[in-house]
């Protein structure tokens, strides 16, 4: 993701970058992310699950709205909170997967948008994040 016209040319995989982390710190972040990972899919398989439950009570007219209105509000706004929590799920799943690639392909920590290192500290806390502080600022500014 290299945007033509900077100069000042950062090597888009730095070879020191890769001794930011030591292998252990990594090994940590990957069982974190594995770990992430399965609770996600539970997560997800759970929602998906819910979902189906729902959908056939539907179909069976086990679920009447015409007594109970009030419910029938609630039930869309469960099923809507469901849905965003399940894109949410599917997004990090995504992320996680991308981190735990390139940490294969020796590309963990750096932005995918300038190159350098991601801060540590960022890491740590964001073991997924694939942009630096001051370019995830600017993604979500641009938003
Ligand atoms: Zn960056």
């Amino acid at each position: 993701m290299f945007v033509g016209g900077n100069r000042q040319c950062y090597r888009p995989f730095p070879m020191a970058a890769k001794t930011a982390f030591t292998k252990k710190e990594l090994d940590d972040l990957r069982k974190r992310l594995l770990e992430e990972k399965e609770q996600l899919q539970v997560q997800l398989s759970t929602i998906e699950e819910a979902t189906f439950a729902t959908s056939q009570s539907e179909l069976s007219g086990e679920v009447s709205f015409d007594d109970e209105n009030a419910d029938a509000g609630t039930f869309t706004f469960e099923r809507e909170r469901d849905l965003s929590i399940e894109n949410n799920v599917r997004d990090l799943l995504r992320k996680i997967d991308r981190a735990l690639a390139r940490m294969d392909d020796g590309t963990f920590g750096i932005c995918s948008r300038c190159g350098k290192p991601i801060e540590k500290a960022r890491l740590k806390a964001l073991p997924y994040a694939d942009l630096c502080i001051k370019d995830a600022q600017a993604q979500t500014r641009s938003r």
